[in-house]
Order: C-alpha cells, then structure tokens, then sequence
C-alpha cells in the first residue's frame, strides 16, 4: 500500500496571519511530501507494507521510524487546525484537563513550556492513556506518544521549519499564536 500526501481540509492562505500560505506551501507541499516518499521507499515489499501507519511507529526504529513517525506527526497537525478556531475544549475533553491541570489555562501555561523547553527538534503532544488520563509529552525529532502506547491528541511541530518562515527564530511567538487556530472538534473526536 502507498501512503499519499494528505489534503489539507482548508485553503493554503486560510490560516494566515497564525500560519502564512508560504508556510503551508513548504511545510505539507515539500516537508511532508518527502517524509511520505522516503517512507512508500523504505516499506515497499518489506513486512511493514501493508501495516497500519500507527502500527509502523510503534514497532520500526532508524529511518523507517523517523520517516513513518514524520509522516504520521503531520497527518494529526495539519488536520487539527482550522481558521477562525481557538477558544476551548468541550465536554469530556475539557472535564479531563481540568481533572489534570486545574483550568485550562494552567494546561496552555505546562504545554506551551513544553514546546519551549524542547531542545533542537521534536514534537509537543497532549496525550491520553487507555483509561482517558491525560498528558503532555516531548518528544525528540519524529516521536510521537504511539511508542509509549498512549493516543495523540493534539501535536505541536517545534522543528524550525515549522515557523522559520513566519516567526524566523521565534518560536515562543509561532506558539503563542497557534493557540487561535486549533480545531479543538478535531482534538475532542481524537480523544
Ligand atoms: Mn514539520
């Protein structure tokens, strides 16, 4: 089976000013694209052809990992965002993180130091166990919560090329601003 690039469910500029159409063009139209075409490479007529691409995370390492990993990271990101989105979580999810952190502000306040104390390049996850508990985790360069069995809900990509066109070194400013465009209906379907 060959993994195709996924479509973005909104219009290249349509998350501007967070998120530039230059950005997108880059990021899901180059970045993307090459995870995606190492990754069809690297599977063809091995064992993890026809497997699930979670279960291709959880059980690859090296170049299989990082590639499969990227490609799956990216697939959750791009369809979590919408225009004109923000706000908070409903419902269960909201019941959850407030269980957890108290507010949601004091969920923003641990994620986003997450994303900023990640060093070099990597992932920030809101995560759930299989009993619905929730946390944040880092991970180094292709990671995702997969690997530690746990589900990824909402994934933010600290790799430079991310927010380099945008925000050039300013990562903490790509963060604070992303927060306006999630579709918090996405990250509760996810959970
Ligand atoms: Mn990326």
């Amino acid at each position: 089976m060959k993994y195709e690039l996924i479509k973005l469910p909104y219009e290249l500029n349509a998350l501007e000013p967070v998120m530039s159409a230059e950005t997108l063009e880059y990021h899901h139209g180059k970045h993307l694209q090459g995870y995606v075409n190492n990754l069809n490479a690297l599977i063809e007529g091995t064992e993890y052809a026809d497997m699930p691409l979670e279960e291709i995370v959880a059980k690859s390492e090296g170049g299989l990992f990082n590639n499969a990993g990227q490609v799956l990271n990216h697939n959750l990101y791009f369809t979590q965002f919408a225009p004109n989105s923000g706000g908070v979580p409903k419902g269960k999810l909201l019941s959850a993180i407030e269980a957890k952190w108290g507010s949601f502000d004091k969920f923003k306040e641990e994620f986003t130091q997450a994303c900023l104390t990640l060093f070099g390049s990597g992932w920030a996850w809101l995560a759930s166990d299989k009993d619905g508990k929730l946390q944040v985790c880092k991970e180094a360069n292709g990671g995702n919560p997969v690997v530690h069995g746990l589900k990824p809900l909402l994934g933010v990509d600290v790799w430079e090329h991310a927010y380099y066109i945008d925000y050039r070194n300013s990562r903490p400013n790509h963060v604070k601003a992303l927060w306006d465009i999630i579709n918090w209906e996405v990250v509760e379907q996810r959970y």
